[in-house]
């Protein structure tokens, strides 16, 4: 169990001074010029020298290197062990080490919310956390087995929901809640991954030079794999892979990440068959890409409809063989669409032929849908081998890594939802800022006046309508309507939100960069232009009835699970939930979740574009500093007190000062603080005395104590 009460034995990191010559600051609230500039040249000398990480009170602002062998990268967690974020070196160990203490001593859940944007170094720091609880909470042969487990998910989580993307070669292109069960003690017993708004888009479609999901290209770079899936080793034999014309990655061996995940398998005691199974569906997945159309002209004449076929039909063979579905069922289903009509007796259904566009819609929504369900069972299996089986959970802590704001040359309603998902997000983080100073001032009985921020609440109502309709009730208003455009819904939006601060479209603002089916919302963060062209689809999400009902006719073991809800959809009456709606609930118990932790927060800033070491490109780090909120952040910490410190922990720290309280005091810690305090003529402006902590105003007076103790 680790140690409520802190060793007083001097580490390296410890005894050194936190003021280091020509490293700048080791926090931001030490900083006497609060500005931009300030904030920027504090980080960027930092950086320079290969400090990544940089506190603002109990945050962490780490700056990706793009660089492994970094002394940070190598110093000691045992380092970290039992101490205070102020006594060691900035580091993604002390916040681990604060929160885990934290949870520890209050029982309370605590969360770690890890932000920034693509390639920031979110999913590295929450790995590198992870780390470090597993090696400081306690240890027996049940608890050491847990914690593999948790770090073994790592690499099948990242197989099957990241891929190379232009920002960065292992993107992760899902959102993810880790949370970690412990009992009273602080042994691990457990844990549970909430996965959130998978970009299953990228299976059938990407940008120029990005890969589908690491786990396809794993899958071919296996010879021994190959012919009982009726595959080829090359990527470019499959039209899925072959649209972006990337397939290999030079930060990526293929072969090596394929072999670590049948060894995480192992570990997690998945059975052999059931990752032969996940082989075969991922394999027809890439047999359906190569499902080509054409018109089929005689038919379209003989029906005067368009009609397609199917040019060869050996893709489809190998698809139905790999689902275990008839051939002859899904051929129709890629080709033709039933339309019921009329009740009862009057029941009615017929045959609609699909023309080419719908065809291809089809084929790839199958293979979507596909892939998000395997990926869905992924992360169930992963829960059932974390699940709390003995002992009793007590306490959590949760580590979110999640995508950060996008702005992209076309927004679509990914980003419509992502950006929505970080108005939340931040809303929560300026109220957890805000709150928690407010709250520890007043527990302690210490005067603060409230601060002026800016309060994103009428963005989060215009998204998802509180009391008032919103963006997201009306799009699924306009889904129900069958024959909506992209326009009506832009119409709509307009018609409600016309004279709305934060949103404009090409009629309520007569901009003319705004075409008939975009808007415009500010966010927080900026303003993003959305385009409208496919949010309807999207948000509907709907596979076709003649394809649930091929899937729910298969054979196939794992295809008969992932869709044994299916007949459920077919046979309800009511509307199946859509896209948005399901995402609004789940961000909003995510939210909640969080809401209910102690928070903790690691702020990733990307330092270049071009992945290259050590190298800071200013202008885009000015951004993310900027959106991140960071000189806000600082300022708001500076504004109340810029450290707070227990008494006994000020007076062990800092008794050495005084001959009255060296080497030892015997009357309170109340007492010993103020003698030291007065000792040094400290001007009682400088401080406050709370109930059980000594309230620091300005970071001078700490810097003073910090470098006198050093001398
Ligand atoms: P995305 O939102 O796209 O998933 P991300 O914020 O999770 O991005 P990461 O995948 O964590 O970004 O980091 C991108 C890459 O940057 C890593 O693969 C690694 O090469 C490098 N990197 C990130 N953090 C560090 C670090 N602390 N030390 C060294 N390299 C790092
Ligand atoms: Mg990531």
């Amino acid at each position: 169990m680790l140690a409520t009460c802190r060793t007083t034995t001097h580490s390296p990191a410890m005894t050194a001074s936190m003021f280091r010559e020509g490293e700048g600051l080791f926090d931001f609230t030490l900083l006497d010029d609060v500005s931009h500039r300030g904030f920027m040249d504090n980080l960027e000398l930092r950086f320079q020298k290969g400090l990544i990480y940089t506190n603002v009170g109990e945050q962490v602002v780490s700056v990706n290197p793009f660089k492994r062998d970094l002394p940070v990268a190598t110093v000691s967690m045992d380092d970290y062990r039992n101490k205070f974020m102020y006594e060691v070196q900035p580091h993604v160990y002390a916040l681990a080490e604060d929160t885990f203490r934290s949870m520890i001593n209050s029982k309370r859940d605590q969360c770690v919310i890890i932000t920034g944007e693509s390639g920031a170094g979110k999913t590295e720091a929450s790995k590198i956390f992870m780390r470090y609880i597993a090696h400081v909470s306690a240890a027996s042969a049940e608890a050491d087995a847990i914690k593999e487990r948790l770090l073994q998910s790592n690499p099948i989580l990242e197989a099957f929901g990241n891929a190379k993307t232009l920002r960065n070669d292992n993107s992760s292109r899902f959102g993810k809640y880790m949370q970690l069960d412990f009992d009273y003690a602080g042994t691990p017993l457990g844990g549970q991954i909430s996965q959130y708004l998978l970009e299953k888009s990228r299976v059938v479609t990407r940008a120029d030079g990005e890969r589908s999901f690491h786990i396809f290209y794993q899958i071919l770079s296996q010879p021994s794999l190959l012919s009982s899936l009726g595959l080829v080793a090359d990527p470019s034999q499959y039209q899925y892979l072959s649209l972006s014309s990337c397939y290999t990655v030079n930060t990526i061996n293929d072969g090596k990440d394929y072999n670590e995940v049948v060894q995480a398998m192992q570990t997690l005691g998945w059975a052999r068959a059931d990752f032969g199974y996940v082989t075969q569906i991922l394999a027809a997945v890439l047999h359906l890409g190569n499902v080509q159309y054409r018109e089929d002209v005689a038919k379209s004449q003989q029906t005067n409809t368009d009609c397609v076929e199917i040019v060869d039909k050996s893709a489809v063979s190998a698809v139905a063989k790999l689902l275990q579905i008839s051939p002859a069922v899904l051929n129709a289903a890629l080709t033709t669409r039933t339309i019921t009509t009329g009740f009862g007796a009057r029941k009615n259904e017929i045959t609609v032929q699909l023309d080419l566009a719908q065809a291809v819609f089809t084929r790839d929504a199958l293979a979507k849908e596909l892939y998000h369900r395997v990926f869905g069972w992924v992360v169930e299996r992963l829960n059932d081998k974390l699940k709390v089986t003995s002992g009793y959970s007590q306490v959590r802590i949760g580590v979110l890594d999640i995508y950060g704001f996008e702005i992209f040359e076309v927004n679509s309603f990914e980003q419509f939802c992502i950006n929505y998902c970080n108005e939340k997000l931040q809303q929560l983080f300026i109220n957890n800022v805000l709150r928690s100073e407010q709250e520890e001032y007043l527990r302690e009985g210490i005067e603060w006046t409230e601060i002026d921020y800016f309060d994103n609440q009428p963005i989060i109502s215009l998204i998802e309508g509180q009391r008032r309709i919103g963006l997201i009730p009306l799009l699924d208003e306009a889904c129900l309507v069958g024959q909506s455009t992209p326009r009506d819904l832009v119409d709509k939006f307009t018609n409600s939100f016309g004279t709305h601060d934060h949103f404009d479209t090409a009629s309520s603002s007569r901009d003319r960069h705004l075409g008939p089916s975009d808007f415009r919302i500010h966010h927080y963060a900026g303003q993003v232009v959305y385009s409208a062209e496919l949010f309807l689809e999207k948000n509907r999400d709907q596979l076709n009835v003649d394809l649930i009902q091929a899937c729910l006719g298969s054979k196939h073991r794992l295809v008969t699970y992932l869709f044994r809800d299916a007949d459920k959809l077919l046979n309800n009456k009511k509307r199946p939930e859509t896209a948005g709606f399901q995402f609004k609930r789940a961000v909003c118990d995510l939210i909640s979740t969080l809401q209910q932790c102690e928070p903790h927060y690691i702020r990733c800033i990307k330092s270049n574009d071009l992945k290259r070491a050590l190298y800071m490109n200013r202008e885009r780090v000015d951004h993310q500093i900027v959106y991140l909120n960071l000189v806000e952040t600082v300022r708001v910490r500076k504004a109340g007190f810029c450290q707070r410190m227990h008494f006994a922990n000020f007076l062990r720290r800092y008794k050495l000062l005084t001959t009255s309280t060296w080497p030892n005091w015997y009357g309170s810690d109340y007492d010993g603080t103020l003698q030291i305090l007065n000792d040094l003529g400290i001007d009682p402006a400088e401080y406050r005395m709370g109930k059980t902590k000594v309230f620091i105003k300005d970071a001078k007076l700490f810097l003073y104590l910090e470098t006198t103790r050093a001398q």
